[in-house]
């Protein structure tokens, strides 16, 4: 039995985790299910999966969940601060942590983790993208193994020889396609998009996953963060990372060999197939999704990524060239514009204009150290949010 950690329980990947442990009772337990401030969906986590502990951000959400777990007689221990918190992902029963905060927010939790040399099942992209270095660094420092959860990289992860990931050096590599669905816009013009609306925006037309990672498929600067989260996971320069739309979402991801092989993992498009690979790894156990009937799929298509109508794609691109802070600002800029944009403050071709303008304002430094990217983020954050407030004014 496996005792598993995960962070984010409420989200879209923390959701379909557990559904994947409600599947397979006798091989995993739970030992710490947290979230930001949604407690009505973590207590009835806690009924069902019975955790050793819950972590709230929210420390009135917390309170509320301790009230309700003391009178449900619940054994679930609700944890009052966030060292807490850090201090028993990083005890020795457990195994393995899923990482699935969404954001920047994402990144300390994920990396105590690592620094305790766990298994570490990653969807918070936001970690690379944020301290791809710093981050990898950590990994390799303290033997923790690293297992992508984001559908494309789990693809590229499945696609590679047994030692390859394990240690996630690439040896024989030329390059990886990571494939796109190209998002509800994908056939729309610019001035289309112009006045689009946050539910339009999150209506994806495959998957189902949490708000601001909806939205950055619409803007395709989720395409942009998973190339840099690939730039380091894979140690491929960013030259060696193409990106292709193909609509259907059915080829995940592909791996093109030195020796003109390409391989590709292929499937239906539900995050419990990732998501149960990275739990088994290296073997597989089944996630309750239904095998891919190509009969009825019929057609695959692919298209070329357009880097004009969407400008976050060229941004991402461009920040993971850059190196150093670049993909830091970038991540925090556009944390600000998306959740603007949610709260219907700017309208949608504004979140690239705000991160172009949050990028050019700032300087090229080094990253030196994690507190040099929380210093970082936290700057761009102030500066994107000064523009959206001169917008409004
Ligand atoms: P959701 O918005 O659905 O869920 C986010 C989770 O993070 C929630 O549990 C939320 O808690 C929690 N959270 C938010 N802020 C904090 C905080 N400050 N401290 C602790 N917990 C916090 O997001 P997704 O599940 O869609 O995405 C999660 C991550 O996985 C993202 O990095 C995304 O890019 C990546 N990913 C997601 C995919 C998907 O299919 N959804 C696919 C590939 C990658 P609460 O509910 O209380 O707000």
């Amino acid at each position: 039995m496996q005792t598993l950690v995960v962070l984010g329980s409420t989200g879209s990947i923390g959701c379909h985790t557990l559904d994947i442990f409600a599947q397979h009772p006798d091989a995993y337990s739970v030992f710490l299910l947290s979230a930001g401030a949604n407690d009505e969906r973590l207590l009835e986590q806690c009924r069902q999966f019975k955790p050793r502990y819950a972590f709230l951000e929210n420390s009135e959400a917390a309170k509320r969940l301790r009230a309700c777990l003391s009178k449900e007689t619940l054994p679930t221990h609700v944890i009052e601060s966030f060292s807490d918190y850090l201090a028993l992902i990083q005890e020795s029963e457990v195994d393995a942590v899923v990482s699935g905060i969404v954001g920047a927010a994402g990144l300390l939790p994920t990396l105590t983790a690592v620094q305790a040399g766990k298994k570490v099942l990653l969807a918070n992209k936001e970690s690379l993208v944020t301290a791809g270095e710093l981050f990898m660094n950590e990994v390799a420092r303290h033997g923790a193994s690293l297992i992508p959860l984001d559908s494309e990289h789990n693809a590229i992860f499945q696609c590679l020889p047994f030692d390859e990931q394990d240690s996630l050096q690439l040896k024989s590599v030329d390059n990886i396609i990571l494939t796109a669905s190209g998002g509800p816009f994908r056939t729309w013009t610019t001035s289309q998009m112009q006045s689009v609306t946050p539910v339009e925006a999150c209506r994806h037309p495959n998957w189902s996953m949490g708000r601001k990672i909806s939205v950055d498929s619409a803007s395709m600067m989720n395409k942009g963060l998973e190339l840099i989260e690939a730039h380091w996971l894979f140690g491929l320069s960013e030259k060696q990372i193409d990106i292709v739309v193909h609509p259907q979402s059915i080829v995940h991801s592909l791996i093109q060999y030195r020796d003109g092989s390409t391989l590709a993992q292929l499937g239906n498009h539900d995050m419990r197939v990732p998501i149960s690979y990275g739990l088994s790894w290296p073997k597989r156990i089944s996630s309750g999704v239904s095998q891919l009937d190509l009969l009825k799929a019929k057609q695959l298509d692919f298209e070329a990524a357009d880097y004009e109508r969407f400008p976050c794609l060229r941004l991402a691109r461009d920040a993971c060239k850059a190196g150093g802070n670049a993909a830091a600002v970038l991540n925090a800029a556009n944390e600000v514009a998306v959740d603007a944009f949610l709260n219907e403050q700017i309208g949608f071709m504004q979140i690239p204009e705000i991160n172009e303008a949050v990028l050019a304002s700032t300087p090229q430094a080094t990253l030196a150290s994690i507190e040099d990217v929380l210093e970082t983020d936290k700057k761009a954050r102030v500066k994107a949010l000064a523009y959206i407030n001169q917008g409004k004014g």
